[in-house]
Order: structure tokens, then C-alpha cells, then sequence
């Protein structure tokens, strides 16, 4: 078998060892390793690959509390320069040998991908590599503008975060001052646009908006639309997580279930993130995403793509696979794919199912960075 870090530093720009990325299975299956062409791919728990999500940029013009918090991300935080991002073209290249393995859904998103300039270009890219979900998480303040482009590009659907329809507590969550009605004007353009179901996303955090739960349930019941909350994460390591200040996803289903009935929905796939509740009228549903109280590791069918191209096998990771260097140094889609399979065969990732309050003290990659 052939050396492998030679092979890495002298094929990468900077060298990924230099960037904490040490060269790994990723590598040596892309150069030497088993060919697993046309086998399928499942990881060590037989869960197989089936969605990918693609962080376009590490920048967000929003900065809610629990996720870009202003005292981290301030005008001394360096975010990724632009020659360290994936191409259009180097991430249309990458889905395709994605989807050649078995990903059938996409989702782009960031940080606020739709501050990614032309991002049109990159969906019309994406969505002729076939019959596959594409869609975007957005926090849906340039929505509005954008949401006709989009869908005469190819995109399917949308998510669009709102963490309360109270405007006070909302511009505090995302801290940038953000109005309500902005959001709701985006929601409304993607609607009229045709990118639906439209889910909306509320992340949750007690002390915070727990009193918005029920005020959005109902404002979004007989819409269509489907509001899922989400119990707040330990994702990255600067948003001060403590399980305190998990609204569990059994107390969120109570308070709404209290005011609007609600009985189990099935899931519409295996591996869904949120587990679904419909309204006993008839008013339509809603989700809840409890990653913390009840962990869905199990059915895990998740890839993320960072902004510069490293793969990851799960959003509480710390490290990633250098699929840029690969890209960028004369590697096939044969051994990009190879190297795919192989960080998926190897991945054993089950970190929601392991965590103690403790563990959200270890360091790992932020969300906005690797995709939330
Ligand atoms: N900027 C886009 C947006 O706001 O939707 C996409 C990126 S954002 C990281 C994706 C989703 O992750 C959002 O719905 C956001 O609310 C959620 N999120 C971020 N930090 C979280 C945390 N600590 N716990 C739970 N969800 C979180």
C-alpha cells in the first residue's frame, strides 16, 4: 500500500495536515484503497447515504443567539476567503458523484446561502443532475426578491427559520434587528412561487420563546405550511449550550396539543428528522425535531459538505474529509465517489444517542460553517 502523506500535502494548496485536517481513510481510499464501485454504501450501523447538505458560505446576515452569537462572529471573525470555496461548478461536480452513490435529496444552506451571489446558477446546476429533492434553508430575509428566481431555477421547496412571530423577541433572537414581516413577505413569495410544502423552522430555547410555540401553531394552521420546532442544540462551540435550556419536544407537542388536539402522524420516509403531528381537525401538521431528548441517530442518513469542500458524517463532528483537495488536484469522480463510499462505510457517528451535559465541551465545527 502506498504512503499516504505525501500523497495529501503535496496534492492540496496548503496543505490540509496544515488546516488540523489530517490526511485519512478519505485519502486512501480516493488513491489506494478497496474500489467500491457499484456496491452499496451503508455506514458501520447499515444506515445507508441517502441526503446531502451543502453549506455555499460560512456568512449569515442574521446573528441569532444560539447560533452566530455577535460576540464570536464580530468584526474580528475571519471568515472563509473567497478562494476556499467551493466553485459553482467544483460543488455541481461533487453532488453528481453524490447522487451517483445513493443521495437523493439536496439542501443548500450555510449560513444564509442566499447570500451566496448568483446562487440561481448553482441550483439551475444542480437540478439537472435528475430526479432528485432539492431545496434551500434560508432565513428568508431576501426571500421576497428571490423566491420566483429560485423556483424558475429548479428548486423544489423551501425552509425558511422564524424563531417567533412576536417582533420584539424575534429581533432579539436574531440580533441583527430583524423585523417579522420581512420573513412573513418571503414566506408568502415562496408560496406564490410554487416552492412548497413550505416548512418553517422555530428553534426553541427556554427563557427565550417558548411563549411563541402556541402563537405559531396557530398562525400557521390552515396554511399548508409546516412549522417544525426544533429542541436547541449543542451544534458548534460558542453558542454557551446547556441542557437547560432544551424545551423538550414532548413539552412543545403538550402546549400545542392542549389548544389545537394533535394525534402521531407516520413518517413519510425512514431517517425523517421530524416526527410528525397532525392536527385532529384537519388543520394541516407540524413537526417536532427533538435531537437532544430523543435522538434519531439511528436512521442518520446525513452527509454535510462544508463551504470549502470538506465532507462530514455528522453535524456534531470535529473533524472533516478534504473532498477539495481531491477536486482541485486531478482526482476522477471514480476515486472521488471511492473516497465518498469509503468515509461512509467507515462512519460510526452517533453522537445524539452518546451526549451528557458534558460533552457539548468538546470542540467541534460550527453550523454555519459545515451546514446546519
Ligand atoms: N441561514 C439559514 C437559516 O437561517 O435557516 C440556514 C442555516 S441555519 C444554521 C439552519 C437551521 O439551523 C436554522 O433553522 C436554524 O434555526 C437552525 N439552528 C441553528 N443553530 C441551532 C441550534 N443551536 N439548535 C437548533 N437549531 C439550530
Amino acid at each position: 500500500m502506498a504512503t499516504i502523506i505525501p500523497i495529501a500535502d503535496a496534492r492540496t494548496a496548503a496543505g490540509s495536515a496544515a488546516r488540523g485536517i489530517a490526511p485519512d481513510a478519505l485519502v486512501r481510499a480516493a488513491a489506494d484503497g478497496p474500489d467500491f464501485t457499484g456496491s452499496p454504501v451503508a455506514d458501520t450501523r447499515g444506515r445507508p447515504l441517502h441526503d446531502l447538505r451543502i453549506s455555499v458560505t460560512d456568512r449569515c446576515n442574521f446573528r441569532c443567539v444560539y447560533c452566530m452569537p455577535k460576540d464570536v462572529f464580530d468584526s474580528d471573525h475571519r471568515f472563509l476567503p473567497h478562494a476556499d470555496l467551493l466553485t459553482f461548478e467544483e460543488i455541481a461536480r461533487v453532488a453528481k458523484v453524490f447522487v451517483g452513490r445513493g443521495v437523493s435529496k439536496i439542501r443548500l444552506t450555510g449560513g444564509e446561502p442566499l447570500l451566496r451571489r448568483n446562487i440561481e446558477r448553482l441550483v439551475e446546476m444542480l437540478a439537472k443532475l435528475g430526479d432528485i429533492d432539492l431545496t434551500l434553508t434560508t432565513n428568508g430575509a431576501l426571500l421576497a426578491k428571490k423566491a420566483r428566481s429560485l423556483a424558475d431555477a429548479g428548486l423544489k421547496r423551501v425552509t425558511v427559520s422564524l424563531d417567533s412571530l412576536d417582533d420584539a423577541t424575534f429581533r432579539a433572537m436574531n440580533d441583527v434587528d430583524f423585523p417579522v414581516a420581512k420573513v412573513l413577505e418571503g414566506i408568502d413569495a415562496a408560496a406564490a412561487a410554487g416552492l412548497a410544502p413550505l416548512k418553517v423552522n422555530m428553534v426553541v430555547k427556554r427563557g427565550t420563546n417558548e411563549t411563541s410555540i402556541v402563537p405559531m401553531a396557530r398562525h400557521f394552521r390552515g396554511s399548508g405550511h409546516i412549522v417544525r420546532f426544533i429542541e436547541y442544540m449543542d451544534v458548534g462551540a460558542s453558542n454557551g449550550w446547556r441542557m437547560d435550556d432544551v424545551v423538550p419536544a414532548a413539552a412543545i407537542v403538550r402546549a400545542i396539543d392542549a389548544e389545537f388536539p394533535l394525534e402521531p402522524a407516520d413518517p413519510n420516509y425512514t431517517g425523517e428528522v421530524a416526527a410528525r403531528w397532525r392536527y385532529r381537525d384537519g388543520g394541516g401538521e407540524i413537526g417536532v425535531i427533538a435531537s437532544v431528548t430523543q435522538a434519531f441517530c439511528r436512521d442518520c442518513t446525513r452527509a454535510r459538505l462544508s463551504t470549502d469542500g470538506k465532507l462530514y458524517t455528522c453535524l456534531f463532528a470535529t473533524d472533516g474529509h478534504d473532498l477539495r483537495a481531491l477536486v482541485r488536484n486531478g482526482f476522477t469522480d471514480a476515486q472521488i465517489g471511492n473516497a465518498i463510499a469509503g468515509v461512509w462505510r467507515a462512519r460510526a457517528d452517533r453522537y445524539s444517542e452518546v451526549r451528557t451535559a458534558n460533552t457539548p465541551r468538546i470542540p467541534r465545527v460550527e453550523m454555519s460553517y459545515i451546514g446546519g
